[in-house]
Order: structure tokens, then sequence, then C-alpha cells
């Protein structure tokens, strides 16, 4: 933001995410929710929206809220409802979507927002309700946008998959706020394990509610921006929102309460829309649909059941002795489980913590898995550290053993066998290098007898060299020094 915006200006951010959840089936008809099948294949009356087909709700989604819920500490409603939200659009083949409106299942609740500095912020949480995704409409010809498109399509395969829309106060007041709310609402969706929350393939998704007033002032009129598929996205969308309707203000015109879109490449907010309001949807309560009524002692069991969350996970391996920023990296990547693994296998938590952190992190980042899909078992990873401990692997060829067992070349033993990379730790097979080395720099090797320890460097580098980096350096240093101390 800029500095004027940064300091008369205080920015208003509220989000409002969408959560698709990982269930077997669709939200209220028994078509699989499986990715990439053909066009219009996982489809039947019921997510086709014909006449005389009644939607069914599906317990575990409803299980997915409610441990959400619980695990932002809504208060679970004992009776809540779904409502027809009435627009028209082909990729909603009802003419409505089923939602929730007033009598959403879970209400209020707190997201605890790290800070970066070892505190937090806690920013407040409206709702969570339930309701279903839409289909999708591929334009095609032109840009890929519907203006310009010379035709397109819609696959319905997705419509009708169960979606959380979790909505918070508009309590952020930055960019990075967003940025860290969305991250950690992710971290606990993974933990809960009820979503991949896929940014980029639109399994989680962010709507940013923005507005800007001067400080301490009267709240402002917010605008909606969509498309914010990146933690990236969002923050840039935010700043340049803010600074758009600060110049507004400044140049004495009114901000009109709009719908924008993100256009990630342009880096700007465009007009989508001017908002409509929840009037115009003619929200009514579904008659198929019978109240939702969770039972208490089953809330209760969900409850009990819960698995840690990312602000007790941090400060476990805080305790552990693993630096927080470390921490955040393995939590934020949801990475915990194959850490747990390792150390279950008697791995040190702040080794195991820099290998997930400086490599396997961004292994699965660039390639974009999911932690879940990251071919790591904790054995494997307390293996490499022991391989290394024990003096059989350099870090420099850990690296290189990592790398063959994430490819799935077997456990880093096999691989370092496989591929030849042990270090040599065997005196007897050193020696005759080091002889060597010596014969053919005998500059050098004065040096070191007269006394220079630096020039101990190049000999220790030509018998690495040599051995293709397989050498034990420490060994070879001692050997050196044995050899050329008188
Ligand atoms: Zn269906």
């Amino acid at each position: 933001m800029s500095a004027a915006t940064a300091t008369d200006w205080e920015l208003v951010v509220g989000l409002e995410v969408h959560v698709e959840l990982s269930t077997r089936t669709k939200m209220f008809c028994a078509c699989p929710t499986d990715f990439g099948g053909a066009p219009n294949t996982r489809v039947c009356p019921v997510c086709l929206g014909q006449p005389g087909s009644l939607p069914v709700a599906n317990r575990g989604a409803v299980e997915s809220a409610i441990r959400l819920g619980l695990a932002l500490g809504s208060e679970i409603a004992p009776t809540s409802q779904f409502h027809r939200k009435n627009y028209f659009y082909p990729d909603m083949p009802k003419n409505y979507q089923i939602s929730q409106y007033d009598v959403p299942l879970c209400s209020g609740g707190v997201l605890e927002v790290p800070d970066g500095q070892g505190g937090s912020k806690r920013v407040g949480i409206t709702r969570v309700h339930m309701e279903e995704d839409t289909g999708k409409s591929l334009h095609v010809g032109g840009s890929g946008r519907i203006h310009g498109a010379d035709h397109s399509l819609v696959d319905y395969n997705r419509a009708g998959i169960p979606l959380l829309e979790i909505v918070s106060e508009p309590d952020l007041r930055s960019a990075e706020e967003a940025r860290a709310y969305l991250a950690e609402l992710r971290a606990i969706v993974l933990a809960l394990g009820i979503s991949d929350a896929r940014l980029e393939e639109g399994a989680m998704r962010c709507d940013a509610n923005v507005s800007v007033r001067p400080r301490g002032g009267e709240p402002g009129t917010r605008c909606e921006i969509k498309n914010l598929n990146s933690l990236r996205s969002l923050g840039r969308a935010i700043e340049h929102e803010a600074e758009r309707q600060v110049a507004l203000i400044t140049a004495g015109e009114a901000v009109q309460q709009q719908t924008r879109h993100w256009d990630e490449d342009a880096g700007r907010t465009q007009l989508l829309r001017t908002k409509e309001a929840t009037e115009d949807y003619r929200y009514f309560p579904d008659p198929d649909l019978v109240p939702l009524e969770p039972d208490q002692t089953w809330i209760d069991q969900l409850a009990a059941d819960l698995p840690e969350l990312p602000a007790a996970t941090r400060t476990r391996l805080a305790e552990l002795g693993v630096p927080a920023e470390a921490a955040r990296t393995i939590v934020a990547a949801g990475l915990t489980p194959v850490l747990d693994a390792a150390l279950g296998e008697g791995a040190d938590p702040v080794e195991a913590a820099n290998w997930l952190t400086n490599e396997v992190a961004g292994w699965a980042g660039e390639r974009g898995l999911e932690p879940a899909e990251v071919p790591l078992a904790g054995a494997d990873l307390a293996e490499l550290i022991a391989l290394v401990a024990e003096g059989t692997l350099s870090k420099k060829l850990a690296r290189e053993v990592l790398e063959g067992t994430l490819a799935g070349e077997g456990s880093p033993r096999r691989v370092a066998s496989d591929r030849g990379l042990e270090q040599i730790s065997d005196t007897g097979a050193l020696e005759a290098v080091v002889d060597q080395v010596i014969a053919e720099q005998p500059d050098a090797a004065q040096k070191v007898r007269d006394g220079n320890d630096k020039a101990i460097g190049a000999l220790v580098g030509a018998v690495m060299k040599a051995t293709q980096g397989k050498a034990n350096p420490q060994l070879v240093n001692e050997l050196l020094r044995s050899r050329l101390s008188g």
C-alpha cells in the first residue's frame, strides 16, 4: 500500500472462503466427487435438478462442517435449515443453489491468526454454512473468458459437490493479515482432513470484502473481489483495491458497492457487476429437505475426537526445539504427520524439521503436491538422518539420496547403495588417494608441513574431487594432517 494509505487510511477486510469437502459422494446425491472424469459423466437427476428428484443431505459432509465449526469455536445450531438461493446461470441446472441463510449450521467463533512475531490476532468468525457447488463453464475461443468467446460448454460433474462457506468478521487490517488468516484456515482444514484445500485447483476459494476509511473514521463502502486463487493473488488484490478506493475518495468520488474480478496478469481489479442485495436472491426454505438437527452426543463425540490443531502443533514443536519459522512451514504444508512418524522412529526433531523445511516442502511445492501425496515415510526420513549421523552420507550426498527416495527408488539406505553414494569412511580406501594428492601438490603439502593451516583446504578439495565428493571430509582432514605432521 502507498505511504499515504498506510498512515492516513485504514484498511478493513473480511474474507469469505469456500472449501470443497473431500466426501466420497456429492452433497445431496450419490454421484462420486472424484476429480477428472469425462464431462457430464458424474451426474444424476438430483444434481441435474430434474423435476421430481429429491435431495438427501450427506451425513459425512455435515460431520465435516460440524468438525470445522468446533475447531473454530463456533456454536453448532441444534436446528438449522437449507434454503434455496435463486438465480439463473447456465452452470447451475436447478436455477437455485441449495445453501443456508438465516440459520446456518455454525455461528460465531474465532480464528487465532499468527502475526509472525510470536503473537497472534483474534479474527472473528461470523458463520460457517453448508452449500453445494455449481458446474463449470468452459468458454471456447477468444480470450477464454465469456466476453468474446465463440461458444461455451458446461460440465456438471462439479455441480452438487459439498462446500463450506466460512465468513469472517471484517477484522483484518492488512493484506498480510488476510494472507495469514487464509493460510491458517487452510492449515486447520488440512489438519482436520476434510478437504485437500488446493487453492490453485479451486478446492479452496476466497472472496475478499475490502473497504477503506480514514483512520478511526466511519466505515467505507465495500467491494467484493472474486477470483483470488492463491495467497499471492489475495495479497496483491487487496493492496490494489485499497489503492483504487483511496484514489477515488481522494479525488472526491464515491466508492460504489460492486463485485470485482481480480485479473492476476493485469494486476488490477475489474468491475464484474454492481452488487446484488441479498433480497434479490429470494431465499426460501427448501421444502425438499428436512431441518438439520445434529444429535448432541454426536457433536460431543466429534469434539472429543478433534485432532491436534495447527496452533497446538506449533507449540509442541517449539517445545521440542524446532525453530518457529520451520514449525510454521511444516504445519502450513501439512507435513506434521511425516515429522511425527520420523520422531516415532527416533529422529532428532530439529534435524527432521530442517529436512522437511529446507528440502521436502519445496520439492512438494514445485510439483504442486499435497501433503498426503508426498512420498516420504517418517521411517525413511529417520533413516536418512541416521545415515548422516553415522557418517555414511555427507549432507550433500544425503540430498541426492532424498531425491532418489522421493522419486520412488526406495529407502535412503537402498538408494545410497544403488546409486553408489555412500560416503567413503574407510581409512584404507582413502589413504591411497590422500598420498596421490600429496604427491601431485608438493607445494601445498609443504606449506601445511610449514604450519600454514589454510593450505590444507586445497588438498582436502582435491581428495573430494578425486572421490566424486564421496570421501568423508573429516576423515580426509585427519589423514592429511597425520601424513604431513612431520
Ligand atoms: Zn448426482
